[in-house]
């Protein structure tokens, strides 16, 4: 087995030792969570709870109900949100789709091949390949790996996001990280030793853990690589950890 398969799933062993099943991703229905996706666009998960909770209140929380909403009246409803104005019209965008498309039906949405349904989120004005990995991997039951800052984060620490490439006869280390998709091609590759339902709920519960790494251990500055679950797997351990500590 390739170092870096072997490394990425002894990251979740660890991870999941230390945290547990995460259960993701919060939200009542596939609906809601399709909501939330796109309202987590550059906020925090309370702040989006608060939005849905206005939704549950006004009983709009169902494809058509919502969709018939003037978009200011949408807006307001979704302000606790921030950027609502934006996402009042990324959502409606989605609505769209769904409702005039699809008949209001998230299974008519997500029915087809991953690759196919992707690409018909993607065309959707304001929906980017972290939205849409997130309701396909969340919502549309369809394996789809997703890649957020958090992931960047971690993965440029350790060393796995870096392309290697052969120079002469060495292999050289190609300074940079890979692309959202260069490095969402690199976890299903490497994390495809599941199938059907099981690869589903590993690969959700495998972002869930990365985001409580990222949350509470990995953060933009000073690193709590210390009490870390990933420790024992950073560069030249132990000096990588005190490196990176001492940033
Ligand atoms: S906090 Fe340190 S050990 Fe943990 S993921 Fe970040 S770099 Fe790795």
């Amino acid at each position: 087995m390739p170092p870096l398969t072997a490394a990425l799933r002894r990251a979740y062993r660890l991870m999941r030792a230390r945290f547990g099943h995460q259960a993701w991703w919060p939200g009542e229905t596939p609906f809601e969570v399709c909501v939330g996706a796109i309202l987590t666009q550059n906020t925090n998960w309370s702040n989006v709870e608060r939005a849905i909770a206005n939704l549950k209140a006004a009983d709009v929380l169902e494809p058509t109900k919502l969709f018939a909403l003037p978009e200011a009246r949408l807006a307001e409803l979704i302000r606790p949100a921030g950027y609502f104005n934006v996402k009042a019209r990324r959502l409606r965008n989605f609505l769209r789709v769904l409702v005039t498309g699809c008949g209001g039906r998230l299974d008519r949405l997500f029915a087809g091949d991953t690759a196919a349904v992707r690409a018909r989120l993607l065309a959707i004005n304001g929906i980017g390949p972290e939205t849409a990995d997130s309701l396909l991997l969340y919502a549309g039951g369809q394996a789809s790996f997703v890649i957020d800052a958090y992931t960047k984060r971690i993965f440029e620490r350790h060393g796995w996001s870096r392309e290697k490439r052969k120079v002469g006869k060495r292999k050289a280390e190609k300074a940079g990280p890979f692309s959202y998709d260069a490095l969402k091609a690199l976890c299903e590759a490497a994390l495809n030793h599941r199938r059907g339902a099981a690869r589903l709920d590993y690969w959700q519960d495998y972002h869930a853990q990365l985001v409580m790494v990222g949350k509470h251990f990995c953060r933009p500055r000073a690193p709590q690589c210390g009490d870390c679950p990933l420790r024992p797997l950073l560069p030249g351990m132990p000096v990588g950890a005190a490196n990176i500590r001492g940033k």
